[in-house]
């Protein structure tokens, strides 16, 4: 019988995660559709199993040298096709939110421009409601389709504003593949949205250390007493711009992120992230919570 879904097998981590932290994987499984994915769970879901949908990993840290037979990775880029019919935009979560981006703007449809240069699936991306300080892929969903696990169905529904959070949504806290969406259709105007995408891409490229991998933001911002805190700044002042461990260090661009500048392990960058925890704590007497998930 033929199965929907491909394997690769002793997989080098480091092309999935933005980080590049060098690591393995025993399996990688691919579907090549909705069906692919009931069949790699229902063909390798054991008691023990760890699921963990892989995006672009942009918004993760590898924590183990290698993951054995009880972590199934799955990963959705062979289902990324975008569609425009009947003034719906359907996207595969496998899409990049880049592709998702130009796609919408060459069919002259606007509001999608702050994505282009989020790195990330759309899958990803409604796992960690993606966005800006002002706009997130929150606002731009109409459905979301995902696989129940634990129910082994699939699930069509109409979002409502109160399944997103910052950083989050309904889908993070369930056991959940997100498989498709469809979008909100505005009509707008090509070369508008094109300045947009082009000006948002660059403001942010002159702000971010892009010459190193990195994963975004360590942090959420926090939010204590109605006061937003901007963790760079907390950061900034603690003094701990630019302090290194071995390959990872605080980047001196931008404080609010760590970069690889070569061979960091998981234990350097934890290393910096709980210094950064502790000493900010200490000074300002704010927690911060990791954006990031460790895996
Ligand atoms: C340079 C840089 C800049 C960034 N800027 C921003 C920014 O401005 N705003 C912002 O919000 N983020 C930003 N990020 C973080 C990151 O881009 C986003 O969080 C993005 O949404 C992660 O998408 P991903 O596909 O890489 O998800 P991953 O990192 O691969 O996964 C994130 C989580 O989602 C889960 N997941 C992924 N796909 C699925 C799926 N289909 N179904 C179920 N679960 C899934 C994973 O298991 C994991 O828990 C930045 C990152 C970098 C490297």
């Amino acid at each position: 019988m033929n199965r929907n879904y491909a394997i690769m097998h002793n997989v080098s981590l480091r092309d999935y995660n933005t980080l590049k932290i060098n690591c393995r994987a025993q399996k990688m499984l691919f579907p090549y559709n909705e069906e692919g994915i009931k069949e790699v769970i229902n063909d390798f879901k054991g008691k023990n199993s760890n699921i963990v949908v892989i995006g672009k990993g942009a918004n993760i840290l590898f924590s183990k040298e290698f993951y054995g037979e009880d972590y199934l990775f799955i990963n959705l880029k062979l289902m990324d096709q975008i569609n425009y019919c009947n003034e719906r935009v359907i996207c595969g979560a496998g899409a990049t939110l880049s592709q998702l981006s130009w796609y919408t703007l060459e069919n002259n449809i606007k509001g999608f421009e702050f994505l282009e240069d989020i790195p990330g699936t759309v899958g990803g991306a409604i796992i960690m409601n993606a966005g800006t300080y002002e706009d997130n892929i929150s606002q731009l969903i109409k459905k979301i389709k995902y696989y129940d696990i634990d129910k082994d169905v699939i699930i069509e529904e109409t979002v409502s504003i109160d399944d997103f959070n910052r950083r989050k949504s309904k889908w993070t806290d369930i056991n959940a593949i997100v498989i498709a969406a469809e979008f909100v259709v505005k009509k707008g105007d090509y070369l508008e949205s094109l300045d947009e995408l082009l000006e948002i891409k660059k403001r942010r490229y002159l702000k971010q250390p892009r010459n190193y991998p990195n994963a975004g933001s360590v942090f959420k911002r926090p939010l204590v007493d109605g006061k937003e805190w901007m963790v760079w700044k907390l950061i900034n002042d603690s003094g701990l711009r630019g302090i290194k461990k071995n390959g990872a260090m605080i980047s001196e661009k931008h404080t609010g992120f760590i970069i690889n500048t070569g061979d960091a392990t998981y234990d350097d960058i934890f290393n910096l992230i709980s210094r950064i925890i502790d000493t900010v704590y200490k000074n300002f007497g704010v927690i911060l919570e990791l954006e990031w998930r460790i895996i």
